[in-house]
């Protein structure tokens, strides 16, 4: 295994890095930067503009649009896409749908489907969980009956990220109640627009309605919008499943959110010096930095085995738990070092063209709706117990 990049991987780091100096619009890198709300039109912005390039879908094959790029060139990528604060590319219909449409849709789908992936006329959202169908996915309940050339869908979906401005979800249905539960789910495509669809926001814990229920009354889905064949959704599902734990560890965030966090300590002070000067602080975050150092190595050692075509295994979980598990840390600390600004959290200081008057300095804006939000890391894409237990079997055969 070799962990130094090639000359050649070197200049496509370069080439990006040009393209994000000529390309990003400020305006974001601002927003992104302080932690502020990006809004449906900032994203959209930011996916135009990518798709522009070409890079919009940098793990697609170029057959169907994509930039084709390999894991070591999508981890390149990733890094200074982060390093340069751009809005993070929404993973749903781009790294989810879109591989699963490829391997598994059937031609008129994807002819239909992708090319509205990449300019931005679909927004996809995931319909897996349900209440009391999470880590136990397979307890789903949402029925699709065939009636026809139509599945009539009724049931409740929840934690639907962004799905307040998604038209299209994909989703999990039971179309079999015989035998076992993974066996009798299907895997559909619903226009949000259908009659019958209704989604109700969720506020978290730092006044973002992030998330959603989505409720399915009655909702008349044609079968051509099925993917692959009914009672078999399961195995695309879980397909999905490992495209969405790549890049789960979030180097980037956590590089990026290091640096925040030494920003901060070089302003912030202790006893009438820079609170990066005392001992434990600074201790502590030598800790942090050294987990990562660590976590990156790991990073690039799966990578560097995905790039020679074999599939990462259990290390994935690894990434997981221990990827959040630093950035929960960072939020932490970062919380700690700006004291007794993180009480008065004002969460619209957060939304674009607030004039209330500051009441924390700008730095500290967003640092304690980043601490509360982030708790989300350890639970979604397969909480860190569910992991735990999976490197558990696969690694230590326990
Ligand atoms: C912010 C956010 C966004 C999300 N976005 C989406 C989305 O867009 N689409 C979507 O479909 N889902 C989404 N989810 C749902 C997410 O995938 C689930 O929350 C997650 O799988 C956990 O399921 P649960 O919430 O039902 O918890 P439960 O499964 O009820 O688990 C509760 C607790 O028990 C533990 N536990 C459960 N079973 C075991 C076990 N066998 N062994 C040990 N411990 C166990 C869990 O680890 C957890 O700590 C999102 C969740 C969050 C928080």
């Amino acid at each position: 295994m070799n962990l130094e990049y090639t000359d050649e991987q070197l200049a496509f780091r370069q080439e990006v890095r040009a393209f994000l100096e000529a390309e990003l619009p400020e305006s974001l890198s601002a927003k992104v930067k302080s932690g502020k709300t990006l809004n449906k039109s900032d994203i959209e912005q930011w996916h135009a503009i990518l798709n522009k390039q070409g890079w919009l879908a940098g793990n697609w094959p170029k057959a169907y649009g994509g930039a084709g790029w390999n894991a070591v060139q999508r981890h390149l990528f990733e890094e200074e896409m982060t390093g340069a604060s751009a809005p993070r590319i929404l993973p749903f219909g781009l790294a989810m749908l879109g591989p699963v449409l490829q391997e598994f849709g059937s031609a008129e789908q994807q002819e239909y489907y992708l090319p509205k992936v990449l300019n931005g006329e679909h927004w996809w959202c995931q319909g897996y969980s349900e209440p009391g169908a999470g880590s136990d996915l397979a307890s789903l309940k949402t029925r699709a009956e065939r009636e026809g050339d139509h599945y009539i869908v009724n049931g409740q979906k929840t934690w639907t990220t962004l799905g307040q401005h998604a038209n299209m979800i994909f989703c999990l249905v039971r179309t079999a109640k015989e035998g076992k539960p993974q066996e009798g789910i299907s895997f559909l495509l619903i226009d949000m627009n259908s009659e019958g669809v209704s989604v109700r926001p969720i506020v978290l814990i730092d006044g973002e309605p992030e998330v959603n229920e989505v409720f399915f009354d009655n909702v008349k889905v044609p079968v051509a919008n099925r993917v692959g064949e009914e009672n078999k959704g399961w195995t695309y599902a879980k397909y999905l499943l490992t495209h969405e734990r790549t890049n789960i560890a979030g180097v980037g965030f956590a590089v990026a959110g290091l640096e925040s966090l030494k920003r901060i300590a070089r302003t912030e002070q202790s006893k009438g010096r820079p609170l990066i000067e005392n001992p434990y602080f600074a201790a502590q975050i030598a800790r942090i930095e050294i987990d990562l150092m660590a976590m990156s190595t790991t990073n690039l050692r799966v990578i560097s085995k995905a790039a020679a075509g074999q599939a990462p295994g259990a290390e994935s979980s690894m990434l997981k738990v221990k990827g959040s598990e630093i950035r929960q840390a960072i939020n932490a600390l970062t919380r700690s070092a700006i004291g007794s600004y993180a009480m008065p959290f004002v969460s619209e200081e957060l939304e674009p063209g607030s004039n209330a008057l500051p009441v924390v300095p700008d730095y500290a804006a967003s640092v304690t709706g980043a601490y509360f939000n982030n708790r989300k890391l350890s639970i979604y894409g397969g909480s860190n117990e569910i992991q735990r237990s999976i490197i558990s079997k696969a690694l230590l055969e326990l």
